[in-house]
């Protein structure tokens, strides 16, 4: 029996720039995802009898993914071919879930039925901001309506959904970032991504950074922001499933700027462990002068020291660890902090 609570496995596919009408001004799709050929359900076959014939950790289940591009702005008998390949899969009981990504303006009721009917369980949408003129400057095509009118949809025919944030966009702020991520949780995703812009070749943004129009946001700037939005999504418990772009040959090739890190996840968790570190030690004593220890995760060790021991530094410079006694227990529960008078 696959344990229904754990992350599915997932095996992905990369439908790249298929289906989509767009030019969103940073997108490459192809320089993303490192795949320059269109997926084919032979290939489709293939890849999940791959996957499934190799041994794998614990009772997951598993999922196909279909990523990248606009799945739903493929024609109808396009869609039907590949969701078709994966059929046999799930008849079988052998692959669980499909979940796809899309644009919010190119769905309506008869693709979202189209889906359902193939076993579709999750849509993720690309929302990317949810403020009109960031919306505008990304060329993105669509409008914050668009975006209500998507989650409304699939939500009332029962499908579970995803919203991929982006930060960073030409015209967007801190503000706009924060506003726009308050207004994703108030369409009640099951699942949010937030992604830094970078700056890719070939791409109507990199046109408009190398004439200077464009300036991207510092690595610094983007983890606060970040942050801040991962708390919010916390307070309001919608998982974030990611932050930062997979690492990969193909992305680090052909980047020319922006606030890309290898770890930008780990980089937001431990900045918002050091601001909890701080809010549990100064909630708990009136002054320095009263000892206490501070309990963390053994797991959350190198979340509070942050990278390169910046957040331990901090807390030190700050003054915050004296009369402290760090305690690092098993029983503490992951991402929490407890703070006792001693
Ligand atoms: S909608 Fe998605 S696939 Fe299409 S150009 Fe924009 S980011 Fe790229």
């Amino acid at each position: 029996m696959s344990d229904s609570r754990a992350t599915p496995y997932i095996i992905p596919f990369f439908i790249t720039h298929a289906g989509c009408p767009h030019q969103c001004v940073f997108c490459n799709q192809h320089k993303i995802s490192g795949a320059c050929h269109p997926v084919t359900p032979d290939q489709i076959r293939q890849d999940i009898t791959a996957v499934l014939l190799r041994p794998r950790n614990g009772n997951r289940r598993v999922q196909v993914a279909f990523y990248g591009g606009s799945f739903t702005g493929l024609g109808v008998a396009e869609q039907r071919r590949l969701l078709e390949a994966v059929q046999p899969f799930l008849s079988a009981g052998v692959v669980q879930e499909i979940r796809l990504s899309t644009r919010p303006d190119c769905l309506d009721r008869q693709r979202v039925q189209l889906l359902l009917d193939y076993g579709v369980t999750m849509v993720e949408l690309g929302v990317q901001s949810l403020d009109g003129e960031v919306l505008y400057a990304s060329g993105r095509g669509h409008g914050e309506q668009d975006v209500v009118e998507a989650f409304g949809l699939l939500q009332e025919y029962g499908m579970q959904t995803g919203g991929q944030l982006m930060v960073g966009l030409p015209g967007d702020t801190p503000q706009k970032s924060i506003q726009t991520c308050r207004k994703l949780i108030g369409m009640r995703p099951d699942c949010v991504r937030i992604y830094p812009t970078l700056v890719m070749e070939q791409t109507p943004l990199y046109g408009l950074y190398q004439a200077g129009a464009y300036q991207p946001w510092s690595l610094d700037k983007t983890v606060v922001v970040v942050a801040r939005m991962k708390r919010l999504l916390d307070e309001a418990h919608i998982q974030v499933i990611r932050m930062g772009l997979q690492a990969g040959e193909s992305l680090q090739d052909n980047m020319a700027a922006g606030p890309y890190h290898p770890a930008f996840g780990e980089l937001v968790l431990s900045r918002l462990f050091f601001k909890a570190v701080r809010r549990a030690i100064f909630a708990a004593r009136e002054d320095r002068d009263n000892p206490v220890q501070l309990i963390i995760s053994t797991r959350d060790h190198s979340l509070f020291m942050g990278m390169q021991k910046e957040n331990f530094q901090r807390l030190q410079r700050g003054g915050w660890l004296v009369n402290v006694d760090l305690c690092r227990s098993e029983s503490q529960p992951r991402f929490q902090v407890a703070v006792k008078l001693i």
